[in-house]
């Protein structure tokens, strides 16, 4: 005998279902198009939307017949962990950043350094009038491998962390649900998102640490132990220079951002403009530095044959250095050019922070 789905379950997930498709519809909705689209009659939308609309999820335009998403009902704070500074973004529903906030202080892995990031977030909410009952979660980002099984920090060579649990920094937040991630996987995912998840693609992030994220088959490959996509500590000099984790000649070790940076005394910055201005010393610290990622770049198109983004600090300055980067590849990849698979990333600042905020807005989708 077929048997019925109960009346509120069935009311709920109507009501889930056509939240789902103004979440995905950008711009304004109206009834009978839901309708049509969902394969549900105009009364039930009408019901389901009524309650979204009270609910505060959905804004009704009475003057067009027409619905949109309330994106600023709901908002997840990111937070991103580096070495030298600190960033916690609110995110609304569509990842508008609501507030931000710089914190120029260094890591530290103390009560103290936790406590003042929290007073800052709540601050942060406070000068914004965000009501935490609207908050749906803390996403931390941190430049390192997560163990999410056994709930361990497995390292996170540039803070100088090794082998924590989570809830160590977790139990600062214990009044929100909180979640931490490694930071390039965070921002792969948000690029996935813009993309609606339609393409695989590596995203290789270059920062002070440089990390990445393999996103196939719509979804993100975690690996057997959460720590694929660890390009950064792929070995590319035998015996070469020393890497943040303690190994020699990783690639981390001649493309973190430090190399065009702190180790010259200059901001990344100055760095491109001293580049562009035709200084001799940089053009060869360039040189080496872009020698060095095509040969990784190219070790990565042949191993997965699909788009690779590049992301992180220096992409904002890699626009103008494309060219130099698609035929150094294509001398270096076979029957092609770099132009075929490599972009920038697009999300641009803080897509960690947008990504790990994400995760929750995406949870909240599937679950309300
Ligand atoms: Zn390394």
């Amino acid at each position: 005998m077929e048997r019925k789905m109960p009346a509120a379950i069935m009311r709920q997930t109507n009501r889930r279902q056509v939240y789902q498709y103004i979440y995905q519809k950008i711009g304004k909705v109206t009834i009978a198009e839901t309708a049509e689209a969902l394969a549900l009659d105009l009364p039930t939308v009408s019901a389901s939307l009524d309650e979204l609309v009270k609910e505060g999820l959905v804004t009704a335009m009475p003057e067009c017949h027409a619905y949109e998403l309330a994106a600023q009902a709901l908002y997840a704070v990111g937070i991103s962990i580096e070495s030298g500074k600190t960033y916690i973004a609110v995110m609304d529903m569509r990842l508008n950043e609501l507030a931000g906030r710089e914190l120029a202080v260094p890591f530290c892995h103390a009560d103290s350094y936790y406590e003042r990031l929290v007073r800052e977030m709540e601050s942060l909410l406070d000068s914004s009038g965000l009501e935490r009952g609207r908050m749906l979660g803390v996403g931390i980002t941190i430049p390192g491998i997560i163990d999410r099984r056994e709930g361990r920090l497995v390292m996170a060579p540039t803070l100088d962390l090794w082998d924590i649990s989570l809830e160590e920094i977790y139990r600062h937040f214990s009044h929100y649900s909180v979640y931490a991630e490694n930071d390039a996987n965070a921002s792969g995912y948000v690029e996935r998102w813009l993309d609606d998840g339609c393409r695989d693609m590596i995203y290789l992030s270059l920062r002070r640490g440089v990390g990445g994220a393999i996103l196939l088959n719509d979804r993100q490959y975690a690996g057997d132990n959460g720590r694929s996509g660890e390009f950064g500590h792929m070995r590319i000099v035998p015996a070469g220079r020393l890497c943040h984790c303690g190994r020699r000649g990783c690639l981390e070790a001649y493309c973190s951002i430090d190399r065009l940076s702190v180790d010259l005394g200059v901001t990344l910055k100055e760095f491109f403009a001293r580049l562009e201005a035709g200084d001799e010393v940089f053009l060869a610290i360039w040189e080496e530095y872009r020698n060095h990622l095509t040969d990784a770049l190219s070790m990565i198109r042949i191993s997965f044959d699909c788009d690779i983004m590049l992301g992180g600090e220096l992409a904002a300055y890699l626009e103008p250095h494309l060219p130099e980067l698609y035929w150094e590849l294509g001398e270096k990849t076979l029957f092609e050019t770099g132009r075929m698979f490599l972009n920038l990333e697009r999300f641009g600042p803080h897509s960690d922070c947008a990504g790990t905020a994400l995760r929750f807005i995406d949870d909240f989708l599937l679950t309300f």
